[in-house]
């Protein structure tokens, strides 16, 4: 076996933290340095938040998720709302209740809401009031009453005067600031559930992804290891979907324990982000490839001064070399362009650059504390400079999928190596680069696209007979593209309007970042292997050569 380590110093045995994850971001020592320190600016109103109010607030919605909304250790929320200054609130009140806090896409329709409430077995759901038809609908679906349901605000700041029946407003839950937050034992912080993002894993639907406060408190050490890429002078342009692991731990927890400021947009909008850069003079922008793309070609760039920004760390899908230099050079090299290589699985990281060096194209080294092996086809590890799939083992690695033995032994080994399912070189110093996907999942602009997911909904549609669904690669937009193959049901099969009728079918169901953007193409048949496997190489190596 070949397994390399990390270069990156390594968490000393008594360097880690046994609590939970409330106290270990607020623990006395730092909060009491940055009680007025500003933790978060809405980049909308321009309202701030400081450390010292960060705690209280927290506390007070621990509060009243215990009293008012009843809720018991173990129990869990859901979060279904886009970015806002009170999302890490609800976070961390939820940890300082002792409570697990599931975060479910905010683009998300009815029923794959209601998949995600089913699936986390949530007790109560806090909803944006942007947000309240497909909630009260995925709520019932999943039988849950409406008085299960809080409304937070609107993306505006405003919450509607009257809200469906039953429904209650956030207010109702900020209680006391002087609730005492529920500390786990050193043992219950490793198995007891923190946070449950969603992602697909390798294969099939979203899952719920079970991570301890150990698992985050732990990847915020590992992270912090990387001396000189995060530090206290950090200001985070925080674009990031919250709910999403690399928005979730890395542009929140791991600010947040430095002692940085967050500046929070609601969604990735151009112009308000290079607003907000200029303007709070952002040290830091965590960002997804098409959002780099935008900053290498948009005209309006030049228009504002950019040059407080250090480095751009990119991650959630990949980033060419190309795209890597072409961003630099627009910030006319005064900030470094990173990369790094993430997953929900490793509770966000598993490789990362040094805070001295860009290599183009590579995802970095490996985070400390992990080990890694590269491994072949036949389950050997590969040769050392060969390709092979990236395992990873650490203390960030997931306990496993939710209620699901199954995903959970077909990713995890009984030795604790997690199966990335990406195709990874690894570089005589130790540097990593991404250079396939042994998996079905699409990366739409850092997105997570089940194929399996949309198969499902597409065979569900009269008009389609057999289907399958790859990503195809854009350059121009710097992502894939989820692209469908059909075979249309004889009936519909001369319909001039198949395409368009199976695009929409697709969209009527789903959130939009599931979009056939890719498009829909008809075929006679689908490549599969005598068991009945669709050999997606097989289409995505027709598709490359289009
Ligand atoms: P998620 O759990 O949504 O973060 O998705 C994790 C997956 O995104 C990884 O297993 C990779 O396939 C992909 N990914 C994340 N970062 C990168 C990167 N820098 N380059 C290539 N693929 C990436």
């Amino acid at each position: 076996m070949t397994i390399y380590t990390s270069p990156y110093e390594p968490i000393a045995p008594g360097e880690y933290h046994k609590g939970g994850v409330f106290d270990f971001i607020f623990a006395p020592e730092r909060l009491d340095k940055r009680r007025d320190q500003v933790a978060i600016i809405d980049a909308v109103t321009g309202a701030k938040t400081t450390y010292a109010e960060l705690a209280s607030e927290s506390l007070r919605f621990a509060d009243g998720f215990t009293r008012t909304a009843g809720l018991k250790r173990g129990d869990t929320v859901l979060l279904f709302a886009p970015n806002s200054a009170l999302y890490p609130v609800l976070l961390f009140a939820g940890q300082a209740a002792g409570l697990a806090v599931s975060t479910a896409n905010s683009s998300y329709l009815a029923d794959e809401l209601t998949h995600a409430i089913q699936l986390a077995g949530a007790n109560v759901v806090l909803a944006s009031a942007d947000l309240l038809k497909v909630a009260e609908k995925a709520a019932k679906d999943a039988g849950l009453a409406n008085d299960e349901i809080y409304v937070v605000p609107a993306t505006d700041g405003s919450l509607p005067s009257s809200l469906p029946s039953g429904m209650k407003p956030y207010t109702d839950l900020r209680g006391s600031p002087s609730f005492k937050p529920v500390i786990p034992s050193e043992k219950e912080a490793k198995t007891n559930l923190a946070y449950l993002p969603f992602s697909s894993g390798t294969t099939g639907k979203a899952k719920g992804v079970a991570l301890s406060a150990f698992n985050i408190t732990s990847c915020v050490l590992q992270t912090q290891k990387t001396k000189g890429l995060f530090d206290t002078r950090d200001c985070v342009l925080s674009v990031l979907p919250m709910y999403h692991i690399f928005g979730l731990v890395v542009m929140l927890h791991l600010t947040f324990f430095h002692g940085g400021t967050c500046v929070v947009l609601p969604k990735f909008d151009l112009p308000m982000a290079l607003d907000s850069v200029q303007k709070y003079k952002c040290t830091t922008a965590l960002l997804v490839p098409p959002i780099a793309l935008a900053i290498a070609k948009h005209p309006i760039v030049d228009k504002y001064d950019l040059s407080s920004l250090r480095y751009i760390l990119c991650g959630a899908a990949p980033l060419s070399a190309d795209l890597q230099e072409a961003v630099s050079k627009r910030l006319k090299g005064k900030t470094k362009v990173f990369q790094g290589l993430g997953m929900t699985e490793t509770t966000s990281v598993g490789a990362i650059p040094a805070a001295d060096k860009v290599v183009p194209g590579s995802v970095g080294q490996l985070l400390s504390t992990m080990e890694a092996r590269l491994v072949g086809d036949d389950g050997k590890d590969v040769k050392e400079g060969e390709a092979g799939e990236l395992w990873l083992r650490g203390p960030n690695i997931m306990l496993g999928y939710y209620k699901n033995e199954k995903s959970t032994k077909e990713t995890l080994t009984s030795d604790g190596w997690l199966m990335t399912g990406d195709i990874c070189t690894r570089d005589n110093d130790g540097w990593y680069r991404v250079i396939d996907r042994n998996k079905d999942l699409i990366k739409y602009k850092g997105f997570q696209v089940a194929p399996a997911e949309l198969e499902g909904v597409l065979l569900a549609s009269p008009l389609v007979a057999d289907c399958a669904v790859i990503g195809i690669y854009s350059e121009e937009q710097a992502t894939e593209l989820p692209r469908a193959y059909i075979v249309p049901d004889p009936k519909h099969a001369k319909s001039p309007t198949l395409t368009k009728d199976v695009a929409k079918w697709v969209e009527e169901k789903l959130a939009p970042h599931k979009k056939l953007r890719g498009g829909v193409v008809v075929v006679d048949v689908i490549p599969k292997s005598p068991s009945g496997k669709i050999l997606r190489k097989d289409l995505r190596t027709a598709a490359a050569k289009e």
